[in-house]
């Protein structure tokens, strides 16, 4: 079994956690002054366990084994959303850090070293998997030219304090040869379970719709009901059914949400000439997905000709117009089973049995799969809360969960085709 330094790790993860400390928690959002100060901090920690590491100008920190032809790639993102927790992605990286350090430590003979990454904006302040998009070359500049943040800041000139660093770190598919992520789950699936690690077999796929109806403002109280043509109303009965529905065909890791309803003029005498809401759902299974769209799309259908939720066909409400917008469209990404198998093994030979379960949430290691094999893994969250200043994972938890992933790490290492 790898040996790594467990209280080392925790001591290096409440430093990275002083960087934009807020209350309990962290606010240390992409390309603000404390997230390219705990990058630096980060290039120092990779330097001196030996590393040939820097920052480069869109914040990614790469730190390279040095004298080794393959590397297993382990990371994940040191930045947060705004009034965050300590370990969301700074886990990863924690994880990544000392797991490098120990094998350099250890000094055995393989051919396989270890490279270690931080990803920058992996939540989105700015443009989505910044750091890993630009890291594979998924990014163009336009779409750099036009990020801005939500208060309307660009990208551009928040890449201006680093634009003195060295260019774009870039995928090498010669020499790294996996991709693994270690995250805390951000839910309370672990912890109700019992399971110490999770293993991620997929990561879950996104389809968000914006839909908006058309009818006519009118006073609420003189219009007659059977004369109006009410965007409000007809908006509830689509809501209403879709979680009916959804009920009836999802699958087990169907999730969905009505996230918004907005009416407009919005007022108790006003019949709502215009109404607006957000619909999303998430599975991991691509065709599950396509079943559930056509089931949306025969609601949005039935709400065009006023018989949604309607028990007998005959229409509730004179017709109003209905346009949808697809406003995200991510298929599932399938993570690479060989190297979830070895995590998994390296969890059951210290006595934990773990957990398969998909990740409702993002992650850099959803963009890095679609080039090169990648794996993650889940710690617990206690009370499965995340994105949160009271976001936490029990130290004795965190240490283990590296060494798992150190375990798998040398176990790739010595059976990886060198
Ligand atoms: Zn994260």
């Amino acid at each position: 079994m790898a040996r790594i330094d467990g209280a080392r790790l925790l001591a290096d993860l409440r430093e990275l956690s002083r960087f934009g400390a807020f209350m309990t928690g962290v606010d240390r959002v992409a390309l603000s002054a404390t997230d390219i100060e705990a990058r630096r901090w980060l290039v120092g920690k990779l330097t001196a366990a030996g590393l040939d590491a820097s920052m480069d100008r869109v914040g990614n920190v790469v730190g390279r084994a040095p004298s080794v032809g393959k590397a297993i790639l382990i990371g994940s993102h040191t930045d947060t959303v705004p009034k965050g927790g300590w370990l969301d992605g700074a886990l990863g990286v924690g994880y990544a850090l000392e797991v490098a350090r120990s094998a350099m430590e250890a000094s055995e003979p393989t051919g396989i070293g270890i490279d270690v990454v931080s990803f920058e904006d992996e939540e989105g302040t700015w443009l989505p998997f910044l750091g890993s998009r630009s890291y594979f070359a998924d990014l163009d500049q336009s779409e750099i030219a036009a990020a801005r943040s939500k208060d309307g800041a660009t990208l551009a000139e928040a890449l201006a304090s680093i634009a003195g660093e060295p260019p774009p770190h870039r995928f090498d598919p010669a020499r790294q040869v996996a991709y693994l992520e270690a995250h805390i789950e951000q839910g309370p699936r672990m912890e109700a379970a019992g399971r110490r690690i999770g293993v991620v077999p997929a990561l879950v796929g996104i389809r968000r719709f914006r839909v908006r109806s058309h009818g006519a403002a009118n006073h609420a109280g003189t219009a007659p009901m059977a004369m109006r043509r009410d965007a409000g109303a007809v908006m509830i009965a689509l809501g209403a059914s879709l979680q009916t529905d959804f009920r009836l065909h999802s699958g087990p890791d169907t999730v969905w949400n009505v996230g918004n309803m907005i009416f407009r003029p919005g007022a108790a005498n006003v019949v709502p000439g215009e109404a607006e809401m957000l619909f999303e759902f998430r599975d991991i299974d691509g065709s599950a997905m396509d079943r559930l769209e056509e089931h949306f799309t025969a609601l949005v259908e039935a709400a065009r000709r006023g018989t949604v939720g309607a028990a007998s066909g005959e229409p509730l409400s004179e017709p109003v117009k209905i346009d949808v917008e697809t406003i995200v469209r991510i298929p599932p990404t399938r993570l690479a089973a060989d190297l979830g198998d070895a995590i998994a093994k390296a969890a059951a030979a210290r006595g934990e049995e773990p957990a398969w379960l998909p990740s409702g949430a993002g992650h850099d290691a959803m963009v890095a799969a679609r080039f090169m094999p990648a794996a993650m893994m889940f710690v617990p969250s206690i009370g499965g809360i995340s994105h949160d200043v009271r976001e936490n994972t029990s130290d004795a938890d965190i240490v283990f969960g590296c060494e798992v992933l150190a375990d798998a790490v040398e176990q790739l290492r010595r059976h990886m085709p060198q």
